[in-house]
């Protein structure tokens, strides 16, 4: 049969699973011998089972009784015993920390005359009647389903009637009275007199906290964080300890060192004559930690003991929930506790310095994500601490960075003033899609509405721009182009900002920026093993140095001139996986290829395409250059051909103008046409890719020359040139076919000019469901295959990334259609399996194709983890994301398959 139940001493912390986190980690601290007070586990199974069926498994009852009966012999108490109660807490306990969004009810086992018992074994009578009364209102509120404010009400109107205002003014016959009133509450919503068998109040309890699995809240919160919904909650049954039984007794939080800086130290709150909740609710306030060393210094030295024990046996940092009962200290919870990023290095770190875990082990205890934190520019610490400094406010750390700019209040105006050279950080209420160009057009978003999921939030993320969102306090009126905080002062349109996008503050003028010494590190700028690397630095390179011996993976960077190629190579890329080439054509190039665009013979055609040609070739030199020795993927010209036009509306106005005034306007009418003939409803899925190729005579065969002669530049000066020529939007073999003879001709013909031979390989980026689901015969025609993870994601959805994101995004992540855009971190489900389909089929077809990525994914931390499982050779990504990508890669390898988070 089953096993639904377990005592504290059966399970331990590895079976998270079934036990939930808090069950596992009672049950390890019950056997290491920490005291826990005595207890059981409901296992996650039975409230599958229960979820499933609707009834409770066959043999759950019988079981739980057994166990009930065990407990109440171990502590020599009957469960609600009338002159000496043993009262239990049943909890929820997810194998995913899920906080608050499941129920737990306390006090279980209170009746009429348990809580006469309780009075009196206690020794006091307000304490039993106040323990009754949450009793029945937590009671009615999680299993009866009643609305909280019936009994808040009742409170509320008797302290009104005594003139009284806190909780602890109340005395135990007003807490009688409470109890009286609330169980007709009870009987009057229920039809039902509140359950006095403290057995069936558990039995309730116990089915209640099973169903609050599929709370609204619980079900939204596992959408968002990708927890599963089959996974079940387990519940712990839990002999009561009691905090609030007088001064000698309380209750407290706290963390076996730092989780702000990762030092060494312990650090808490307690709180005297309190129970867990009165910690939480922030109503009284609690002292340090070390206070207790003179409230209770046996106690306090046994927690000290305790707190090192448990460190040393989860080798983490650990944070735990205690309670003291009449000088007795008592664990009621423990788990690796969170932390910040400085911290996760630092502690990783000081573990491995002291024997207590491997590098090995270090690297899975630090995240990409965390490195990112590390390399975001930072306002400096010393002018944030210093006088100068007018800080304004605080909301929501919704995007990390550090942006300094002059406050605007509408995106028009954000857009004026960032085109005329200033900085701005635009600040709204909350943004909306109208909101867009003027986000582009900042430096920083502040908001004073909207969470985490709010459309600033999930844009500037996007976008990967500084956001402070939520800032309550901060009054935004947009409507006269003020904001007034706290403090009093009023920020006028115009005035300096400086918005902290990894901590929430906002300060009143310019706050000083300083790159962060991570970055520099990676720079080379400085020396891990002088005195100018700080411990974080030094850690960094540790770990940098491990992960890259380890990993499986390449990484290769995404850059298109010779500074961002050399600062990735500084940064560790092992070559480019994606130079896009578009951006050579800008600027004062735009003029040639408006020429191209508007050639009527071959012959002008040819002209443009030749005074191309150089320009496009000195790109490439410089490059090659920037890169010798590894390999350069260069793509030949991707979007479409308007995008090197003058806009419709603004060319159509100059020529209406024009016409009226009666000047000539032969040429903009002539532009203007061409505008009209390439104009797309769907540019995304328009003229674009190899399309252009094979539309555009001589443009991609241009382009092959270029890197061809910038190549042959490179060896005749002596260097190691590795360009690989990349096809794009390619969604079938014979495009590719096509385009790949005219290169290899192109290859032969430079070749043979200068004497030497140009073996380039040529590939294709797959980015198109098409492609990947015919890869097998595009590898016959391919070297390499590169994923577009980008245009495969718009795609594969159907969505068109620059209308989506700005538009619903953030109404789908705030219903948790999906916890994080596909855009940022890849959908394994379903672009991921095209991506399976094509590793296999190229492979087969080709066993020796080099496999990549470069859409934004490949910077991704979960994303690296899937490149990984499914065997690329690499990833490509932005210079800054590198070392991410290094050390996510080192992560994957370290870990084995299977790992995706
Ligand atoms: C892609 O589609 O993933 C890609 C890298 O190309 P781009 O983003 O330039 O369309
Ligand atoms: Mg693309």
């Amino acid at each position: 049969m089953t096993k639904y139940v377990y005592t504290f001493t059966e399970g331990d912390k590895d079976l998270k699973d079934l036990l939930g986190g808090k069950g596992a980690n009672l049950a390890e601290m019950t056997n290491i011998g920490l005291p826990v007070p005595p207890g059981f586990t409901i296992t996650t199974e039975a409230c599958r089972h229960y979820l499933d069926h609707r009834t409770m498994p066959e043999g759950l009852d019988a079981e739980i009784e057994a166990h009930l009966v065990a407990l109440e012999a171990t502590l020599g108490r009957g469960l609600g015993q009338a002159d000496d109660p043993l009262l239990v807490s049943v909890r929820s306990g997810a194998p995913f920390s899920m906080p608050g969004m499941m129920e737990t009810v306390l006090n279980v086992g209170l009746n009429d005359d348990s809580v006469l018992g309780l009075a009196t074994r206690g020794g006091d009578e307000r304490f039993a009647w106040d323990s009754y009364r949450r009793l029945i209102q937590m009671f009615g509120r999680t299993v009866l389903d009643l609305d909280g404010a019936l009994f808040e009400d009742v409170i509320d109107a008797l302290k009104a009637e005594k003139g009284v205002t806190d909780d602890p003014d109340l005395d135990a016959a007003d807490l009688r009275r409470l109890v009286a009133r609330f169980k007709e509450i009870v009987a009057e919503q229920t039809g039902r007199p509140f359950p006095s068998d403290p057995r069936e109040q558990m039995r309730q309890a116990i089915r209640a906290v099973f169903d609050s699995w599929n709370a609204p809240r619980a079900v939204l919160y596992r959408r968002r964080e990708r927890i599963p919904a089959d996974l079940g909650t387990a519940v712990t049954v839990c002999s009561m300890v009691f905090g609030n039984l007088g001064a000698d007794s309380g209750t407290g939080v706290a963390f076996t060192r730092d989780p702000a800086t990762g030092w060494p130290g312990v650090y808490g709150d307690y709180l005297q004559n309190a129970q867990g909740e009165d910690v939480v609710a922030g109503t009284r306030n609690t002292v340090p930690l070390a206070e207790l060393a003179t409230i209770d210094a046996r106690s306090h030295a046994e927690l000290m003991d305790i707190m090192d024990t448990l460190e040393r046996h989860y080798r983490d940092l650990c944070d735990i929930e205690f309670t003291i009962e009449r000088g007795r200290l008592w664990m009621l919870q423990t788990r690796v506790g969170k932390r910040t990023a400085a911290a996760a290095f630092r502690i990783a770190e000081q573990l491995v310095d002291q024997g207590m875990i491997g590098l090995d082990e270090a690297v899975q205890r630090v995240t990409g994500d965390q490195l990112a934190q590390l390399m975001f520019p930072r306002f400096d610490d010393r002018a944030v601490a210093g006088d100068d400094v007018h800080p304004l406010g605080h909301g929501m750390n919704a995007s990390p960075g550090a942006a300094v700019g002059k406050a605007v209040f509408d995106s028009y105006t954000a857009l004026k003033w960032s085109r005329s050279g200033e900085r701005v950080i635009l600040c709204r209420r909350e943004t909306n899609p109208d909101d867009l160009e003027g986000m582009i057009a900042a430096e920083g978003i502040l908001t004073s509405r909207g969470g985490k999921t709010s459309h600033a939030a999930v844009v500037a993320r996007g976008m990967g721009k500084t956001c402070v969102c939520g800032a309550e306090e901060l009054d935004i009126d947009t409507k006269n182009r003020r904001m007034s905080a706290p403090g009093g002062e009023v920020v006028e349109e115009g005035d300096v900002l400086s918005i902290d996008g990894t901590s929430g503050r906002v300060f009143l003028g310019e706050v000083p920026v300083v790159d962060s010494p991570v970055v520099r590190y990676f720079e080379g700028e400085i020396d891990p093993a002088s005195d100018q690397a700080d411990d974080l630095v030094r850690s960094v390179d540790r770990m940098m140095h491990y992960v890259d011996a380890a990993r499986h993976l390449y990484v290769r960077a995404n850059a298109d001139t010779p500074e961002d190629a050399a600062r990735a190579r500084r940064m560790g890329a092992q070559g480019i996986g994606l130079c896009r080439t578009e951006h050579m054509f800008l600027g004062d190039r735009r003029r040639l290829v408006e020429h191209l665009i508007l050639a009527d013979t071959p012959e002008e055609r040819r002209e443009s395409l030749e005074a191309l040609l150089p320009l496009q070739r000195e790109d490439f030199d410089g490059i090659l250059d920037a890169m010798d020795g590894l390999p350069v993927t260069v793509r030949l010209l991707d979007p479409p051909l308007h995008e090197f036009l003058p806009d419709i509306t603004e060319l159509s106005v100059r020529v209406a103008v024009a016409e009226a005034r009666g000047e000539s306007h032969e040429n903009d009418l002539r532009v203007l046409q061409a505008v009209h003939r390439l104009h797309e409803q769907n540019p995304m899925l328009g003229l674009r890719g190899v399309r252009l190729g094979l539309v555009v005579p001589g443009l991609f065969t241009m382009q092959v020359r270029a890197i061809a002669e910038a190549a042959v530049d490179r060896i005749r000066a002596g260097g190691r040139p590795r360009p690989e020529i990349m096809i794009p939007l390619v969604g079938t073999v014979q495009e590719l076919e096509i385009i790949r003879e005219d290169a290899l001709t192109v290859l032969r013909r430079v070749g043979e000019e200068n004497g030497m031979e140009l073996d380039l390989p040529v590939g294709t980026m797959i980015e198109l469901p098409r492609a990947a689901l015919t890869a097998g015969r595009i590898a016959e025609n391919a070297a390499f295959f590169s994923f577009g993870t980008n245009d495969l994601t718009q795609t594969v959805w159907g969505f068109s990334r620059d209308d989506v994101e700005a538009s619903f995004f953030s109404a789908y992540l705030e219903k948790g259609v999906f916890g994080v855009s596909p855009f940022e971190s890849l959908d394994v489900d379903g672009v991921g399996r095209l991506i399976r389909i094509a590793v296999d089929e190229g492979r087969a077809a080709r066993p020796d194709i080099t496999l990549g990525v470069c859409g934004e994914h490949g910077g991704d931390p979960a994303s690296v983890h899937f490149f990984h499982d499914v065997g690329l050779d690499y990833v490509s990504c932005s210079p800054f994301r590198i070392p991410v990508a290094r050390l996510e890669a080192g992560r994957a390898a370290g870990r084995g398959p299977g790992h995706v988070h």
